[in-house]
């Protein structure tokens, strides 16, 4: 006999909570910002992606209102129907010249776009080849895909070139092996690699360059998520193919609009067939309600914002809060903490890192405990992010009290 609902949830709760990994919803009651009022509380907030302080800065606000005036709030639709508004137009001319690209296609978030994405470029029959800490939406992109998904341990190269190798559709030597295995579709098979290049629950980088020639000596093609790198890295604040000179040899950029743009929505930059092809195919574009013409003028002030000396100051100051909480949390004995915006400290055991949370929550500090399934079992973390909305003092009032929690 089937069990019961409602019992089947209570029991798959209280395993979760045994082991410390139930999750419940906080109210937060103000908008983003270095203080933040969770269920009433004000307390430092060290847990954002609003790394410029732009979620609540007056020129997206306006942009925002004024797109309100002018559009009112709901699109009404996908935005192959009737939901494409002009402002969408204005952001993705703005993005691909941020980005450097020749286009760019704005989805409804960032889970959107990469899930959007890799299901219109791969399928049965090719193959999919993943960092082992990517993204949640990557690899559920991947998986539904129906392409073959290959997962490479955390940067390591050697694991990459291996299964390059076997799934290459241009192996070295013209070889083309793999294309009349059975089950095949007709086309020549494609493997394509997927990365984030700042990872979102580590903070530390991909090595970028050497993927970039790998991929290019066995003929796959490069998927990146800058997700966390947009905004804040290169000079021109592009991301990190930019401050790694490799910008040209990507051949499909993702970002958010989410993170350091302060909005909300995903979005990829590339060639114009790249772009076409998924206004074309890309399901979760193309099912889904295009995002309110509020979000998109908001995005576009934030990308305006981001691309003018204005952007490049409110950058240099975030970099300074980064260098001043990196070095308290060092001095903490954390080790291998990368100095960028997301700093986490490991503490490993699931109880262990709620625990830490809640010491540093009742000191009025709110830093997230990270835990199985968004990291690997026993790597449990406390999260720390900067923004440049922080001062130096904040920091060391945070510094103060991490030190105060123990381990
Ligand atoms: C946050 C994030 C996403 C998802 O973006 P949303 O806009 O929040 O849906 C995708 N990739 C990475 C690496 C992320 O950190």
């Amino acid at each position: 006999m089937a069990m019961e609902l409602d019992a089947f949830a209570t029991a798959a709760l209280e395993e979760l909570r045994a082991a410390g990994l139930l999750r419940s919803l906080r109210t937060v009651g103000n908008p983003q910002g270095p203080l933040i009022t969770v269920d009433g509380r004000e307390l430092l907030n060290f847990s954002s992606n609003d790394y410029l302080g732009l979620a609540n800065d007056p020129l997206l606000r306006e942009a925002a209102v004024r797109a309100v005036e002018r559009y009112g709030v709901g699109a009404g639709a996908s935005r192959l129907v009737c939901g494409n508004m002009a402002p969408y137009g204005e952001l993705e001319d703005r993005l691909p010249a941020f980005k450097g690209k020749e286009a760019a296609v704005v989805f409804g978030s960032g889970y959107a776009a990469n899930v959007g994405t890799i299901c219109a470029l791969v399928g049965k029959g090719d193959t999919v080849i993943l960092d082992k800490l990517n993204h949640a939406s990557i690899v559920d992109g991947a998986r539904q895909s129906g392409a073959t998904v290959r997962v490479y341990p955390h940067r390591d190269m050697d694991k990459l070139e291996k299964l390059l190798k076997q799934s290459g559709p241009c192996v070295p030597h013209g070889q083309s092996s793999t294309i009349s295995r059975a089950g095949r579709a007709a086309h020549p098979s494609r493997t394509l690699v997927v990365t984030e290049t700042v990872f979102s629950m580590d903070g530390d980088h991909a090595p970028l360059r050497e993927i970039v020639e790998l991929k290019d000596r066995y003929g796959a093609w490069l998927m990146i998520d800058e997700a966390h790198a947009t905004g804040l890295y290169g000079s021109r604040r592009r991301g990190l193919a930019e401050e790694l000179g490799v910008e040209d040899q990507i051949d499909v950029t993702l970002g958010t609009l989410s993170k350091a743009l302060g909005c909300v929505g995903g979005f990829v930059c590339g060639s114009r067939a790249l772009v076409d092809l998924l206004i074309n195919r890309a399901r979760s574009l193309i099912y889904s309600t295009a995002l309110p013409p509020a979000i998109v003028a908001a995005a576009s002030a934030a990308v305006q914002f981001v691309m003018s000396d204005a952007g490049q100051a409110r950058r240099e100051l975030l970099l300074q809060r980064v260098k001043e909480l990196h070095q308290g949390v060092v001095n903490l004995g954390y080790r291998s903490v990368p100095t960028g915006a997301i700093m986490p400290m490991v503490v490993g055991d699931e109880v262990k890192a709620m625990a830490l949370s809640r010491r540093l929550l009742d000191a009025g500090v709110f830093v997230p405990a990270i835990r199985y399934p968004t990291v690997a079992r026993g790597a449990a973390r406390l999260r720390l992010t900067v923004t440049a909305a922080h001062t130096a003092e904040r920091v060391q009032l945070l510094i103060g009290k991490l030190s105060g929690a123990g381990q």
